[in-house]
């Protein structure tokens, strides 16, 4: 297996985690860079690069479904990447179980994978312990603030137990 087949996963979130939701009002935005939409002011163009030094493969897991790749990363200096889908319309949906967990967990099939997003709850990180029998990492961003230096430590942190024998 090739060193990139194995790097753990990471499935990111865009509001919230990237796009924080308690900002203060952005500067009157530049008219022809936000292409109508005055939240990608919000963005941390430094941020690209933190998160590629995590040195995971990265996996959309977003409502702005494919306007990740085409929106949202070249701001952020970050290749396209791959896109979590909708889960499929007639699968019950579990009381509490986000839309994204059981798709993601099908998309992991084991590998170690971190998951960072706003919305993470109890009924997830249960779903994922039972149902992922590999590492994983379920990592809750304040939306007020966004992904912060204490997050990163958090992520690095986990991300170097892995590559520990134990
Ligand atoms: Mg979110």
């Amino acid at each position: 297996m090739s060193a990139t087949a194995e790097r753990p996963l990471l499935f990111l979130d865009i509001d919230g985690p990237l796009i924080p939701f308690g900002s203060p009002q952005p500067a009157a935005p530049a008219a022809s860079d936000d292409d109508g939409n005055p939240l990608l002011a919000r963005l941390d163009p430094g941020i690209g690069a933190r998160l590629l030094g995590l040195g995971c493969s990265l996996v959309w897991a977003t409502t702005w479904m494919e306007e990740a790749n085409e929106v949202v990363a070249p701001r952020l200096g970050l290749p396209r990447r791959p896109v979590l889908d909708w889960p499929e319309a007639d699968e019950p949906a579990l009381h509490g179980l986000h839309w994204k967990t059981r798709p993601l967990v099908e998309w992991a099939g084991g590998r170690p994978f971190v998951w960072v997003d706003d919305e993470i709850g109890a009924v997830d990180r249960q779903w994922v312990a039972a149902a992922h029998p590999g590492p994983a990492l379920l990592h809750r961003v304040d939306p007020a603030r966004g992904l912060q230096d204490s997050d990163f430590r958090t992520l690095t942190d986990w991300l170097a137990t892995l590559a520990r024998p134990s």
